[in-house]
């Protein structure tokens, strides 16, 4: 299927709606939306697919202390970011090479797959040729998709 020409927000707010039981009793959910960035051009049920990952992790994270994720998003030069920002206990330096390989995990058996991560990556860097990162302090782990604003054969 060929790229579609996507509006972030929509996107975000759909899937965070979807997940809106995950927020109350203790987490709440703060959106910091840039209303300028343009739209990307994208598969809207892939990015979805990420989005959920990445909001399912750090709604895990917080679990135990409650806290809050902020969905942000930004222009970054060409690309668009979005930003998904917690105040768990963060990723401990010694696993941060390691969190995005397939069937790792550090939650009990059963809980977690190991494969969010790895998902999220490949369907973020090599199907949008986006990036993703993690920045992680205790009380500020930040996973940042970048994606570009114009198709990789356009
Ligand atoms: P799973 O969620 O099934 O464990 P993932 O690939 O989604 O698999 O994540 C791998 C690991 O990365 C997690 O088990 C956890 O140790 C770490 N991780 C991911 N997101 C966060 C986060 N927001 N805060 C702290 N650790 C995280
Ligand atoms: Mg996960």
């Amino acid at each position: 299927a060929p790229f579609r020409s996507v509006d972030v927000h929509e996107l975000l707010d759909s899937t965070l709606l979807m997940l809106s039981n995950k927020f109350g009793e203790g987490i709440s959910l703060v959106k910091e939306y840039d209303r300028t960035v343009p739209e990307v051009p994208a598969y809207p049920g892939e990015l979805n697919q990420v989005w959920t990952n990445l909001v399912d992790n750090a709604v895990a994270a917080m679990a135990a202390t409650g806290g809050t994720l902020t969905v942000r998003t930004a222009r970054d030069h060409d690309r668009v970011l979005v930003e998904f920002r917690d105040t768990g206990p963060g990723v401990p330096a010694e696993i941060r090479e390691r969190i995005f390989e397939p069937f790792f995990t550090t939650k009990p058996v059963g809980e977690g797959t190991g494969l969010g991560l790895d998902i999220s990556w490949r369907i973020v860097v090599r199907k949008h040729h986006g990036s993703l990162d993690v920045e992680s302090v205790p009380g500020d782990t930040r996973f940042q998709v970048r994606l570009p604003l114009t198709a990789p054969d356009s």
